[in-house]
């Protein structure tokens, strides 16, 4: 199977001190931007939302010169004012964040020295983790029908470090573990009957896929505790991209039925470590659109948990690295049709599914310096692949984009580089981090021998 545990370096390593300084100084920089900001529990120390045209150009422009296009760029000091706001609306919470957001190794040990604990949908973000050095107790792992390699990676990795959780979704989960012989820290998710969310693909809460139906939960926790697991959670997900009241709203209902459910374990079972409400917190993708009034959302969480003596945990993916990050990609051909004004980019549904995938919107705009003297007129901005469904946008009002043009394209710090793929046999691009006045290169753009690796490998008899 594939136990690779030889090359995992020494995960029970603490983050050591320059990730503890990294946690420190997080608390203690100075403030810029609005301090009296309406949002947050607490004075933050930036704007709730970074719109596009916050980026700057020059900058960026330079970062494509430099490293060629289609390239994602990732700001984390953007990452660490995002983490601070959520850190302070909701004080007493711990974060996880969710690595299926962004799973890049040095985000991940940014985030984790900021406080946070690591959200794993994978063995491979397990993986991922533990290349970044986290310990177990930052690590939990909540896999929906995991396959049985994942299962035996994250067992194996437990044998190493047991202070790592797991998220069980299923009995089945449970049962699988224990024939593993898993029998440390567990997690049940259970399905709250409630969800929310900008798609129906990602309102999870409702979905009779996700977590242990409510009905079941209580004997399930029963069961667990009797096969010798130590049981020290409850997690449920109310879905991603919870923004507007209506969405509120179903939150609303959610955090309530979760701490109902809660309440029912810890009276049936005994008492819980903490209670996971998920993630989803929303950011605005389109201009207008007003961000996430925080203060609301963290209010009505702490107050449905009022009376259970539970650690509450919040699993922000999006919300953290979304607005930290934008994609790079250049005007390769202009086409004017009597339909429409085509505009051919060197990015597309391999480099940013998300439009192609949920309908999304994601804002544009071009860098160039004369870009903002154009006149706005209907565009449609086509990727290279021969799918009508590679399209970033469909006819929408932009000032003119011209062939040479680097295009920004907003919000692509979550679910972007993370849902690349190599359809088209089109190698990934890269990413570089933007670190105050420094930048670097953490992921090298993928190469056409990179394409075929696998294959060579095959042939020359390598297994795995
Ligand atoms: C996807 C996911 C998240 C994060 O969702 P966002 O919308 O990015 O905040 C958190 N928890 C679980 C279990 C998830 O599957």
């Amino acid at each position: 199977m594939t136990s690779s545990r030889d090359d995992d370096g020494d995960p029970t390593a603490s983050l050591g001190d320059d990730a503890a300084a990294a946690g420190r100084s997080a608390d203690t920089q100075p403030v810029h931007g609005s301090a009296d900001s309406p949002h947050g529990r607490r004075s933050t120390d930036s704007p709730p939302v970074r719109r596009l045209d916050d980026w700057n150009a020059d900058r960026l422009r330079s970062l494509a010169d430099e490293y060629g296009t289609p390239l994602y760029v990732l700001d984390v000091d953007r990452v660490q004012a995002n983490y601070r706001r959520l850190a302070g609306a909701f004080p007493d919470a711990e974060i996880a964040y969710a690595a299926k957001a962004n799973a890049l190794v040095d985000l991940l040990r940014i985030v984790c020295a900021n406080g946070a604990t690591i959200e794993c949908a994978s063995a491979g973000e397990v993986y991922r983790a533990r290349e970044a050095g986290i310990p177990g107790d930052r690590i939990r792992y909540t896999a929906v029908n995991p396959p049985e390699r994942d299962l035996e990676y994250v067992v194996d990795a437990w044998k190493d470090d047991p202070t790592l959780t797991v998220t069980a979704g299923a009995r089945d989960t449970v049962e699988r573990l224990a024939a593993l012989e898993y029998d440390g820290r567990l997690c049940l998710r259970v399905n709250p009957g409630v969800g929310a969310g900008h798609h129906e693909n990602v309102r999870t809460g409702g979905d009779a896929t996700f977590g242990i139906p409510a009905e079941r939960l209580v004997e399930t926790a029963h069961d667990a505790v009797e096969r010798g697991f130590d049981l020290v959670g409850l997690h449920a997900h109310v879905g991603s991209g919870v923004l507007d009241a209506d969405q509120r709203e179903a939150h609303r209902r959610f955090v309530a039925r979760v701490a109902d459910l809660a309440t029912e374990v810890v009276e049936s079972v005994g008492s819980l470590e903490f209670v996971s409400v998920g993630g989803g917190f929303g950011v605005p993708y389109r201009e207008d659109e007003p961000p996430l009034a925080l203060d609301p959302v963290a209010e009505t969480t702490h107050d449905a948990f009022a009376d259970l003596d539970v650690c509450l945990s919040i699993e922000p993916g999006r919300y953290l690295v979304a607005d930290a990050g934008v994609l790079l990609t250049e005007v390769n051909t202009v086409k004017e049709t009597s339909a429409t004004r085509v505009v051919g980019i060197d990015a597309g549904m391999t480099t940013l599914l998300r439009p192609a995938l949920y309908d999304a919107y994601h804002a544009l705009r071009s860098l160039d310096p004369d870009a903002s003297d154009r006149e706005p007129v209907p565009q449609t901005v086509a990727g290279p692949v021969c799918e009508s469904s590679d399209v970033l946008c469909v006819d929408r009002p932009t000032p003119r984009f011209e062939r040479g043009d680097v295009i920004a394209v907003g919000n692509a710090g979550a679910y972007g580089a993370e849902m690349a793929n190599t359809y088209n046999s089109r190698p990934r691009p890269p990413t570089v981090v933007i670190d105050g006045s420094d930048s670097r290169l953490v992921r090298r753009r993928e190469s056409l021998s990179d394409l075929t690796r696998l294959e060579a490998a095959a042939r020359e008899g390598v297994a795995e």
